[in-house]
């Protein structure tokens, strides 16, 4: 396993690889890896010669900097795991390799970005569609591997690619659970030990949720999430909204879609969680 910072040398051994015919996948991070990086990272060696992970904790895509201050960042153990798991190339830039001049593209993909984590989070998706075109450009890969923790995350790179024309495809991984139901993420290690354990509470409510469909009305069903998470004290649901899974908007009737999905984010304390459920109608 090799650990890259530069641009120009990825590519150097990029296009080595490509020379002799290597199929190349890239699994895009911010680091502060756990099993469900790795569950990504694991499908990338399975379907390509190459798996290359990049770690790259994105300023463009934080609409709060002291939630990027604070993000975790834990390289020396990321690159343990990885090599571990078998990847080959890790793409570690500084800022000023992935930003040599500040980045002032501004990308349009329509209504899927004003909703959710477009919505409450202005600016995200255009700073995550900054730096995953410049990885693509970068690495140039076959396939690329995002987890449905992230869900409209996987939407928008999709119409992405189709606007930039990059030819490369985009692999969608289920999200990888805690024994307790808990989503894992980075930012799971920001949780108190009590607040680690509340949390679990997220995921049980959704799948508990999912046992009123059909018989209960979706509005319903969203007062009901929203209040059994927001009657703990430790929680605050930021938005919990139902909606179909290809265009991203709100449902209001079951009927209205096939398996629609539930995307919640509530702050735990401080920390901001997401997760979400598929419903079956
Ligand atoms: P991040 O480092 O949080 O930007 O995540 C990098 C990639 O890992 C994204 O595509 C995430 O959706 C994915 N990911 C994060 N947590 C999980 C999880 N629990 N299960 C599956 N994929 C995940």
């Amino acid at each position: 396993m090799r650990v890259i910072n530069s641009v120009k040398e990825l590519k150097r051994h990029l296009s080595e690889e490509r020379k002799k015919d290597k199929s190349i996948g890239l699994v895009p991070t911010m680091g502060a890896l756990h099993e469900g990086h790795i569950s990504l990272v694991e499908q990338c060696i399975a379907d390509n010669e190459i798996c290359v992970v990049s770690i790259f904790v994105n300023p463009t895509q934080f609409n709060d900097k002291n939630d990027f201050a604070s993000y975790p960042r834990t390289p020396e153990k990321d690159y343990a795991m990885l090599e571990e798991a078998g990847c080959d190339y890790i793409f570690a830039p500084s800022e000023e390799e992935m930003y040599p001049e500040p980045d002032m593209r501004v990308f349009d993909f329509g209504s899927i970005t004003d909703v959710m984590e477009g919505a409450y989070r202005p600016g995200h998706f255009n700073g995550v569609a900054q730096v995953v075109s410049k990885l693509f450009y970068a690495v140039e890969p076959c396939k690329a591997y995002f987890g449905e923790k992230d869900f409209q995350q996987i939407a928008v790179i999709r119409v992405m690619v189709k606007q930039l024309d990059i030819p490369v495809e985009i692999i969608a991984c289920p999200i990888l659970r805690e024994s307790t139901g808990l989503a894992m993420s980075s930012r799971n290690t920001r949780l108190t030990p009590e607040q680690h354990q509340k949390a679990s509470l997220i995921a049980h409510t959704l799948k508990e949720s999912a046992t009123f469909v059909p018989g209960k009305k979706v509005h319903e069903v969203i007062d009901y999430v929203i209040n059994a998470l927001n009657n703990e004290p430790v929680f605050r649901v930021e938005y919990f909204d139902i909606v179909n899974r290809d265009t991203l908007q709100s449902i209001h009737n079951w009927t209205e879609t096939t398996d629609p999905i539930g995307c919640i984010a509530v702050y735990c304390g401080e920390v901001r969680l997401i997760d979400n459920i598929t419903y079956k109608n």
